[in-house]
């Protein structure tokens, strides 16, 4: 009873715990980049596409109902990435259906973070009030650069202008965040002297910074077997720039942005403070999550599954679990990303281990070697070593 004699109102129900993060991952493209190794295909209004089911689209979105439908009971996800391929090249009806889904059943309270990937050249005010009104808090936009040919020279269907256009959309439709991909270490031949190449990088550092992105992603350019660029390359044609120009090229642009007020948090991630990706920290810090899709992955109670790349339908490719030792170690390789690297607190929450009881041994040698710095409490990647990171988490796994 309240204090007017009257029964005191039932406490509404408590909103679900959420935890963990859900990938949704969308399998088309208006067409394939000359570098891409993702799982999309072009979309069937595209005369390159050849497809054999009538509406590839609505059969791949069944599929996510079907898929998502066998989510683990309770599943609330704090994050959602939308990620492809392209996601807004779906057709605006299909868009806004896909929209709808996921706000129906893991939007409201307690959602921190959905992050939806676009292209700069399929963005339009309408997709973007689609994705405003269903609670997307963050676009991530495929720049990759601000030179024309450069874009050319990639496959990439946009402009810089429409770059441009497409912060000044995302802004102008209220969503809070929005980040930036940038690609260096590629070959041009009218950029093919060292000083010229950095110069370029620096470009398009600079007219990244001049749109005032909250994060940025820098990744450099790898030639992936079966892409375009690798026949080119098989042809004799050179398409990547040494490796010595590409680590040049990843430092000036470490320097640019952090002299900007760009946090480098991740081997190849930059954010304004408290903008890093929340999601993505999920990945390097052995987070749960579910991934729905073609080629998508989930971790989940300790259990990692793919699916199979394949379209109009798709199935489970592969479930393990690993031995918990294993896991840990793949954890520890994974948090040596983000430039915090571990503390040995941390970790131990994280994994139930010590990173010294189970690559002690690797851990003091790589630190004598000046790869790791290691104190008593923590450990993460020296500087020197962000660019060669794989040979030393190869020591760790
Ligand atoms: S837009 Fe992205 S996913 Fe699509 S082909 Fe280009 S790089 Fe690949």
């Amino acid at each position: 009873m309240n204090v007017h004699g009257q029964p005191s109102p039932t406490p509404p129900p408590a909103p679900p715990p959420r935890s963990g993060g859900l990938y949704v991952h969308v399998p088309f493209c208006v067409r394939k980049c000359a570098y891409c190794a993702f799982f999309s295909r072009p979309l069937p209004s595209c005369p390159a596409a050849a497809a054999p089911d009538p509406d590839p689209v609505a059969a791949w979105f069944r599929g996510i109902v079907r898929e998502a439908d066998g989510a683990p009971a309770g599943f609330m996800p704090a994050t959602v990435f939308v990620g492809g391929g392209t996601p807004t090249a779906l057709p605006d009806a299909a868009f806004a259906h896909l929209l709808d889904f996921i706000s129906s059943r893991w939007g409201g309270a307690g959602l921190v973070e959905w992050t939806v990937e676009a292209n700069p050249g399929t963005l339009s005010p309408e997709k973007l009030r689609r994705m405003r009104a269903a609670g997307v808090t963050r676009l991530s936009l495929g720049a990759q650069s601000f030179s024309p040919g450069t874009l050319a020279a990639l496959g990439r269907i946009h402009t810089p202008g429409q770059v441009r256009d497409a912060v000044a959309m995302v802004r102008d439709a209220g969503i809070p965040e929005v980040s930036l991909d940038l690609m260096y270490g590629w070959h041009s031949p009218a950029a093919a002297a060292p000083h010229a190449a950095l110069d370029a990088v620096r470009a398009d550092a600079d007219a990244a910074l001049a749109l005032a992105p909250d994060h940025l992603s820098a990744y450099c350019l790898e030639i992936e077997p079966g892409t375009p660029l690798d026949a080119l390359r098989a042809a004799g044609r050179r398409v990547a720039a040494p490796p010595s120009l590409q680590r040049r090229a990843y430092d000036l642009l470490r320097a640019r942005l952090a002299a900007t007020g760009y946090r480098h948090y991740e081997l190849s991630n930059f954010a304004l403070p408290g903008r890093e990706c929340r999601h993505n920290l999920l990945y390097w810090t052995g987070g749960a999550y579910i991934g729905l899709g073609p080629a998508a992955h989930s971790h989940w109670d300790g259990e990692r599954r793919g699916n199979t790349p394949t379209l109009p339908t798709w199935t489970v490719e592969f479930r393990e679990t690993l031995p918990p030792r294993l896991k840990a170690c793949e954890t520890l390789v994974m948090g040596l990303r983000r430039t915090d690297g571990w503390t040995r607190d941390a970790f131990r929450d994280a994994t139930g281990f010590d990173y010294l009881d189970l690559r002690g041994a690797e851990i003091a040698r790589l630190a004598a070697e000046g790869l790791l710095l290691s104190t008593p409490g923590s450990i993460r990647l020296a500087p020197s070593a962000y660019f060669v990171s794989d040979t030393v988490f190869a020591e760790l796994v």
